[in-house]
């Protein structure tokens, strides 16, 4: 059975409707993912099925819990491979995506693998979280914020709410430590301006525990955040 073909048999379980022209792009992200990953470390999930589960899956339920619109602005952080970010861009052609990652050969190959795909609505960003968000082509002008297995949530609010325009939402994909990283995370919503919005728990097939938790951007955020990456690192709020 090919990615795609697992994929199918799961997808509607879950209550996702996707088109043959989604499942057509997906199949040639899978063969591209495993050919670059025979030239740099992208991922290791590599196996059809943890392909399919893992990362396509899980990257598309991204989208139920959000309420995506035509021309939404949608900036992944710290995309590695492109999950969720390019996986996003291939469901909702209508929004914008930025792929943002502070590692140039990864940005690269996903740069590869979406113009192979024929993706168009994508940008790429080859910085650090925390000095884009200070820029002014960037702090404040995204619907959505993303991120999948980037830092514990008091890092990532950091990271991404200076993305975030004032009534918009950050997107946070976590395991099963999402209730643990919430509470770990207060001081930090308090300090960004963010509100716990949602919490949406499920497993995926094989039963890993996921979590997208939905932080609702409602006021802005003082000039000194996002500090500096030491800063963050040696004293996270
Ligand atoms: N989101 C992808 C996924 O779920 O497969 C990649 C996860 S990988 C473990 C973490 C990625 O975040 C790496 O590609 C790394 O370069 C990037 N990253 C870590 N800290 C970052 C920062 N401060 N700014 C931008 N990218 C960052």
């Amino acid at each position: 059975m090919s990615v795609t073909e697992i994929l199918k048999n799961h997808i509607t379980e879950y209550g996702i409707e996707v088109d043959e022209e989604l499942f057509k792009k997906l199949d040639i992200y899978a063969s591209l993912l495993k050919e670059w990953n025979e030239k740099i470390n992208l991922t290791a999930i590599l196996d059809d099925e943890g392909i399919a589960v893992k990362h396509f899956l899980d990257c598309l339920l991204v989208g139920k819990y959000a309420d995506f619109k035509k021309g939404d602005k949608i900036i992944d952080v710290g995309t590695g491979a492109g999950f969720p970010g390019l996986v996003l861009a291939v469901a909702y052609p209508d929004c914008r995506i930025t792929l943002l990652d502070s590692t140039g050969k990864k940005l690269k190959a996903v740069e590869d693998i979406a113009s192979n795909m024929g993706v168009n609505n994508v940008q790429f960003v080859h910085m650090r979280a925390e000095d884009a968000g200070k820029k002014p082509e960037f702090r404040e002008k995204y619907n959505y914020a993303t991120a999948r297995a980037v830092a514990e949530l008091r890092v990532l609010l950091e990271y991404t709410l200076p993305f975030v325009k004032v009534g918009g939402s950050f997107l946070s994909l976590k395991g099963a430590s999402a209730i643990d990283e919430i509470d770990g995370a207060k001081d930090a919503l308090k300090t960004l301006g963010g509100k716990i919005n949602e919490i949406n728990e499920f497993s995926l097939p094989g039963g890993d525990k996921r979590a997208i938790i939905n932080v609702k951007k409602i006021s802005q955020i003082p000039p000194k955040y996002p500090r500096v990456s030491a800063q963050i690192a040696k004293k996270p709020l």
